[in-house]
């Protein structure tokens, strides 16, 4: 079917060698395509949530549980919750709700363009209390503008870390190596 590869993440659910980690209601699976040294992400087994704009203000609940797991994932690969970004982007590409815990080195050779870069840090990523505080106030998560996106998207490259501008791609990537070992350590 055209659009197949959108369940691409539901069909790693089916397999129980793809779940890291799992609880009741939640997975945790690897990135396939990972963005940095680590990489995971946690998905609902609730099949009505393909997106985060299925959850209403009955999913708090499932939210918070995200948010643990997200910690206890962390904590489980000897880091600490700072030295990773946790978040939904806020024009998902795959199906089933996933909620990405991205460590901030984005040492990946995953990690290829302008549109990977921003979409892990800008707004783009919404974090968890912006979804949570949509739900509570207006009952679903709103809607961000095509145009939003669009230059979210755009924004021109800057270290996450430093106040570095990079010329372009290669160079931010080889630039990240700089602060690298200070989020993940190689070989962890
Ligand atoms: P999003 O843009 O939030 O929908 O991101 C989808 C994520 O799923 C991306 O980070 C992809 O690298 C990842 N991905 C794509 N295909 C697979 C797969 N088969 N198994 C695990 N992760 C995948
Ligand atoms: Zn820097």
């Amino acid at each position: 079917m055209y659009d197949q590869w959108k369940n691409k993440l539901i069909d790693q659910l089916k397999d129980k060698n793809n779940i890291l980690l799992k609880t009741e209601t939640l997975a945790v699976v690897k990135d396939a395509y990972a963005k940095a040294r680590h990489h995971f992400l946690i998905l609902p087994f609730d099949e009505s949530l393909d997106t985060i704009y299925d959850l209403d203000q009955y999913s708090i609940e499932t939210l918070n549980e995200m948010e643990l797991l997200a910690k206890n994932i962390t904590e489980l690969m000897g880091n600490k919750e700072e030295n990773y970004k946790i978040g939904f982007h806020s024009d998902p590409s795959m199906k089933r709700l996933h909620l990405h815990v991205v460590s901030k080195d984005f040492d990946s050779p995953a990690l290829k363009n302008k549109r990977h870069w921003n979409s892990f840090n800008t707004e783009f990523l919404l974090p968890i209390d912006k979804i949570r505080n949509d739900l509570n106030k207006f009952g679903v998560v709103q809607k961000m503008s095509a145009e939003k996106i669009k230059d979210l998207l755009n924004t021109p490259l800057k270290c996450n870390t430093c106040n570095y501008v990079p010329k372009h791609m290669p160079d931010l990537k080889n630039h990240l190596l700089k602060h690298a070992d200070q989020y993940v350590k190689l070989n962890t």
